[in-house]
Parts: C-alpha cells; sequence; structure tokens
C-alpha cells in the first residue's frame, strides 16, 4: 500500500507538533473531543430538518476507552462520520484558520503561540502519539475507511470495518521520556480529570468504561473490580450553568476553545432573560482585533442555539455592526430550529433578542469604562475605530448610543472621553478644540496647536483618518462645537488686537498681492497674531480641511479634491521686516521667499510639495546670497 504525503503546510504543522516543546499537551483530548461533538451536531442538525432520517437522538454520545497494555487511547463517536474523501480532505490537510497563522513557522515562540492560538485542532494528537488511526464511516455509507499515519512522512488510506455510522480516533500513546510522563494519558482518573476540566460544557454525553470496586456478591467484606460505564462530563452547557458556581478559568476555556482566541476575553457577559419569551447569552469581548478584523473576510455573528441544539453558527442578526466585534452563544428555547437565513430576519424573537444583546453590551462598556479603565483603553485601542464607523456609517444616528466610547488623547497628555474633556473646560472656553496629524508628536508641533494651548485650553489630537469625519458628523457635544485650531473660524483673539491686526493687513495689501502672485494655489495671504514661534500656518476655509485633503486625496480614486488654503504669516516673526524691504527693493526675491515660506508651511502640515526641486534650489541659492 503506498503511502500518501501530507500537504507542505500540514507537514510542517505535524512536524511542529511531533517535536514540540509546548508545555500544554493534554489540549489535544479536547480538541478531538471537539471534534467529535461538531460531527454529532452536524448529524443532530440534519436530522432535524431532513424527516427521512431515523435518528435516536438519545444515542448520540462521545465513547472514550483505555487499553493500558497496548499503549491505546480511544475517542469514538456516533456523529455524521466521513467517507474515503473526506478522511483524506480533512486529515491531509489543515484548516485554513491555522495556515493563516502558519505563515509565523520560522519564529519558534511564535510556534508556541499558534499551537494555543488555534489549537490547530485534530494534529494536535501528534504531540502524544506515536501513531494515529481514524476508523470513519460517514452516515449513509455501508463501508468504513481507515486512515493511518505516524507522523511526517505520510499516511495511509484503507477500507476498514466499522458497524454503524461515526468516527473513532485510535491513539497510540508515546513511551515516556524524561520531561513527559505521557503514561498520564492512558490513567482512567486523569482522562477524567482533562474532560471535566476542558470538555465539561459539551451537550452530548461523554462516556468512559471505568473500573470500580464494589462489594463481592454474598461475601460479605470481599471486594471485586468490575467495568462500568461512566457519563463523565455534567452535559449542562456552560451558558446553562449557574452563574456562581462557574470559575473565571470556566469561561475563559470555554472562550478560548469556541473561538479560537489565544489571549483571555476581556470581559465576560452572562445573563439570561425570562418573561414573554427566555433566552441565554453567553458573550465575551475579546483583547485583540482578529487578524482579519478589519476586513471584509471578517464575519461578525453569534453562535445561535435552540434549546442547546446549535442551530447557527454565524448569526448576524444578532449584533450590530459596531459591535461585530463580540463573540458568543445565545440560547433561546423560542427560536424555532427550523428557522433558516432569510426568516431570521423577520423573526421577532431574534429582533428581541439582538436589542437586548445590545443593550448590555452597551452596560458592559460603560462598566468598563468606570472599573478598569486599563481594560477599556486597550479595548479601544482594538476595537474603537469599528464604534467611530458606527457614528460615522450611520450619518449620526447612532450617536447618542457610541460617541461617550470615544477616546481621545490630548495636548494635556491624557486621555479622554468628550464627556472629560467638556467638564474641565475653561470656564470662557465655548468650543471643543481639536486639531489632526498623523501621529500625536507630529500634532503636537503644530503652530496652531501651540498657540491655543498658549491660551490654557486642551486640544483633541485626532491619529486616525476618520477621526475628523466622525467629528464633523457629531457636528458638537452637549451644545459644544468641534472646531479644528487649524480652520479659520477658531478665533480667541480680543477686539483690540482684532482691530489691530485688520488694520496691519489692510495696509499691507500690496505686498500680499505681489507675494500672491508667485502662490496660485492659495486663496489669500495675510498676518496672524495667533503664531508665538513658527513664522506660518496654514489655515484651511471652509469645510475641506487640510487634514481632509490628505485622506481624501490618498484614497484609490480619481476625484481629487483640494482644501482652500489661507497662507498666515506670524506678524510679530522678524520675516516680517524682510518682506518689507524686499517688496521695496526687489519683487522678484520677494517672490522667491513667498515660495519658500509657503513651502514651509505645507511641510509643517505634512503636506507634499508639487514642486520640491524648484523649493530646494531657492532654499540654496538663498543661503548662498546671505551673510
Ligand atoms: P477543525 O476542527 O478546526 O476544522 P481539525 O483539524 O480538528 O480542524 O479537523 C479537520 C476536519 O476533519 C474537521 O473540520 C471535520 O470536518 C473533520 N473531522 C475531524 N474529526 C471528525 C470526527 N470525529 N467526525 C467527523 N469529522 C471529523
Amino acid at each position: 500500500m503506498s503511502k500518501k504525503q501530507f500537504k507542505t503546510e500540514s507537514k510542517k504543522l505535524m512536524d511542529l507538533m511531533i517535536n514540540s516543546i509546548y508545555t500544554n499537551k493534554e489540549i489535544f483530548l479536547r480538541e478531538i473531543i471537539s471534534n467529535a461533538s461538531d460531527a454529532i451536531d452536524k448529524l443532530h442538525y440534519r436530522s432535524l430538518t431532513d424527516s427521512t432520517m431515523k435518528i435516536d437522538k438519545k444515542k448520540f454520545e462521545i465513547r472514550i476507552s483505555i487499553d493500558k497494555d497496548h499503549r491505546i487511547l480511544t475517542i469514538s463517536d456516533n456523529g455524521c462520520g466521513m467517507t474515503q474523501e473526506e478522511l483524506e480532505n480533512n486529515l491531509g490537510t489543515i484548516a485554513k484558520s491555522g495556515s493563516l497563522a502558519f505563515k509565523n513557522e520560522n519564529e519558534h515562540k511564535k510556534n508556541i503561540d499558534i499551537i494555543g492560538q488555534f489549537g490547530v485542532g485534530f494534529y494536535s494528537a501528534f504531540m502524544v502519539s506515536s501513531k494515529v488511526q481514524v476508523i470513519s464511516r460517514a452516515y449513509g455509507s455501508d463501508t468504513a475507511t481507515l486512515w493511518e499515519s505516524e507522523g511526517v512522512d505520510g499516511y495511509t488510506i484503507q477500507p476498514a470495518e466499522r458497524d454503524t455510522y461515526g468516527t473513532d480516533v485510535i491513539l497510540t500513546i508515546k513511551e515516556d521520556n524524561d520531561d513527559e510522563n505521557y503514561s498520564d494519558y492512558l490513567s482512567e482518573y486523569h482522562i477524567k480529570h482533562l474532560i471535566t476540566k476542558y470538555s465539561d460544557y459539551i451537550t452530548y454525553p461523554i462516556k468512559m468504561e471505568c473500573e470500580k470496586r464494589v462489594p463481592k456478591k454474598g461475601k460479605e467484606g470481599e471486594y471485586e473490580t468490575k467495568t462500568e460505564i461512566e457519563t463523565i462530563n455534567s452535559l449542562i452547557p456552560l451558558w446553562k450553568k449557574n452563574k456562581n458556581k462557574i470559575t473565571e478559568e470556566e469561561y475563559n476555556t470555554f472562550y478560548s476553545d469556541k473561538f479560537f482566541d489565544y489571549e483571555k476575553p476581556l470581559k465576560t457577559i452572562h445573563f439570561n432573560l425570562e418573561g414573554t419569551m427566555e433566552f441565554t447569552a453567553l458573550l465575551y469581548i475579546p483583547k485583540v482585533a482578529p487578524m482579519n478584523y478589519y476586513t471584509k473576510e471578517y464575519e461578525k455573528g453569534l453562535q445561535l442555539y435552540s434549546n442547546g441544539v446549535l442551530i447557527m453558527e454565524k448569526c448576524s442578526d444578532l449584533l450590530p455592526d459596531y459591535f461585530s466585534f463580540v463573540k458568543g452563544v445565545i440560547d433561546s428555547s423560542d427560536v424555532p430550529l427550523n428557522i433558516s437565513r432569510e426568516t431570521l430576519q423577520q423573526n421577532k424573537i431574534v429582533r428581541l433578542i439582538a436589542k437586548n444583546v445590545e443593550t448590555k453590551i452597551i452596560k458592559a462598556l460603560e462598566e468598563m469604562m468606570k472599573e478598569n479603565p486599563e481594560d477599556y483603553k486597550t479595548f479601544f485601542k482594538a476595537f474603537g475605530n469599528q464604534l467611530k464607523f458606527g457614528i460615522y456609517n450611520s450619518y449620526g444616528m447612532e450617536k447618542e448610543k457610541l460617541q461617550d466610547f470615544l477616546l481621545y488623547e490630548t495636548s494635556e497628555g491624557r486621555s479622554v472621553t468628550f464627556k472629560e474633556y467638556v467638564d474641565s473646560m475653561k470656564e470662557d472656553q465655548k468650543e471643543i478644540y481639536y486639531a489632526c496629524g498623523d501621529t500625536t508628536s507630529k500634532i503636537r508641533l503644530l503652530p496652531q496647536v501651540e498657540s491655543v494651548c498658549d491660551k490654557g485650553y486642551e486640544v483633541l489630537y485626532l491619529t486616525d483618518y476618520v477621526d475628523e469625519f466622525v467629528l464633523q458628523v457629531l457636528g458638537s457635544y452637549q451644545d459644544k462645537k468641534f472646531v479644528n485650531v487649524c480652520s479659520s473660524n477658531l478665533d480667541l483673539t480680543t477686539k483690540e488686537e482684532k482691530e489691530e491686526l485688520e488694520k496691519k493687513n489692510k495696509d499691507s495689501k500690496d505686498l500680499f498681492k505681489v507675494m500672491k502672485e508667485a502662490l496660485p494655489d492659495i486663496q489669500d495671504i495675510r498676518f496672524t497674531n495667533k503664531l508665538k514661534n513658527h513664522p506660518v500656518c496654514l489655515q484651511s476655509e471652509g469645510e475641506v480641511s487640510v487634514e481632509m485633503e490628505k485622506v481624501i486625496n490618498a484614497m484609490p480614486t480619481d476625484e481629487k479634491i483640494k482644501a482652500s488654503l489661507i497662507l498666515e504669516i506670524n506678524e510679530h516673526h522678524e520675516i516680517v521686516s524682510k518682506l518689507e524691504e524686499l517688496y521695496k527693493k526687489d519683487k522678484e526675491a520677494l517672490k522667491e521667499y513667498s515660495k519658500i515660506l509657503y513651502a514651509q508651511a505645507r511641510l509643517i502640515e505634512g503636506l507634499p510639495l508639487d514642486n520640491p526641486a524648484e523649493i530646494s534650489n531657492l532654499i540654496i541659492s538663498n543661503l548662498a546670497k546671505e551673510k
């Protein structure tokens, strides 16, 4: 019989398993039991929708047996089973989720993470086994198949016998060595312990033949050993258990097992509702965003159970888009078993559940903000953008719900909500100030920010490209308008100062006229008294800010927009007298200076130059002239 080769990625993963220094090898049992439970789920669900199938649901079970003499541990199920083709496809390649993570294979430490992160399913058996055999018979088929492998060399496939549908996973447990006592996995006691630790919530009975010392019949005082079949797990799904009796570890194990996340969740929300309808929810807020979270591939949704029977893996109607990061389980006896994706949306119960779920998530986030601000920051780092999209995509319709969850860094070096910002506003402050840029350190250096901070006001730092759009959609918070400190709407000067400046600008009309001739991009030029040290800055007028120009033009469309720009010159800067002198003596030089000043203003804003070579030459030739 010829040996077949594993797909390359599977081979690598298997190699990793066999030589693993992963200390948590015991998870292999959880993985295999979980596969068995899934297989029964599949058959169970099929039988619900196909009335011709005659299956006694009471007989669904997972069976564990131990043969110490031959070092064999067998896990059997009476689920859907696999055909020969399915065996080859399913066990000859690793699951997609695993292969994705597998890109990191070169780094040893990351390898260990992969094991923890994805559980890696069936292949984890190779961490503890020298040989793995799978005998499977698909439901509806009258033949069975044996799949067998001793590791990376490959696997064989041949016809086999099996009385009925289902699967046996037969593990030949490795010999003990200095580091590892593999024989533990042949100990009834230890296996029982592992089942209660990791697989207690499995909804089908996990049965095991256990040896028991019982009194010998008719012979008082004497005992004999008998084997008895025991159900090890409590059979109650975790979400149906009494909240007070569930440990944090149980919640977390369930989470990582079901949702393939190696990080503990930030928050667990477990509740049930009774009344006109009933349902139980076990929800989790993850700590890190999945790799594909901000892509189209990410599918939101909660697992939907109807009285303990899984009817939908990812029910998207249960979660609003802005909370798409939430993972979890909903179980309701009021949801019909035969509900389809189409009828789901119209289902009143589902809508009611979704509403309740949303309210609970909001409450949980509020609680986290208040009680564990550090956790909340972690959460916001991972999923804050999703909340921002929520405000933005709904054109502000969801703003009441979401706006208080946003966090921004400020010029005072703290991270605040809008409410916290407003609560600590200066008495004479009427508006909420913000500034935009790629990073907070770049924003800090903006001349306009400096001048607003100098007056004792706090400025919100917006570093994400959606931020300014979000603030525009919001418009104001508690009747305080959001004002970009780089827009011309901002004016913090006194009446006298204003009048003085106006006069100076009027008097310099001719100077500006010459300068503007060199700067066709610019709407206007004027002096300002807002700047402290910087010679120049750019102000935008109208709806489109400088930051928005950057964001929109970076998008891959042909539509380019331009902010309407005003070049402002610091009226107290020494450059002013130079400009005035040139106006009198050398208008061509004045134009060159204008170009350089405008280029500097663009650089400070982080905007590109259309003519970098020209500007560079101008600067250098003027440097050469001076002194
Ligand atoms: P995952 O469970 O993450 O998909 P595994 O490597 O654990 O990855 O299993 C691969 C596939 O093999 C499963 O998706 C399933 O289709 C099939 N499989 C594994 N164990 C069983 C079983 N006991 N009964 C039926 N199919 C199974």
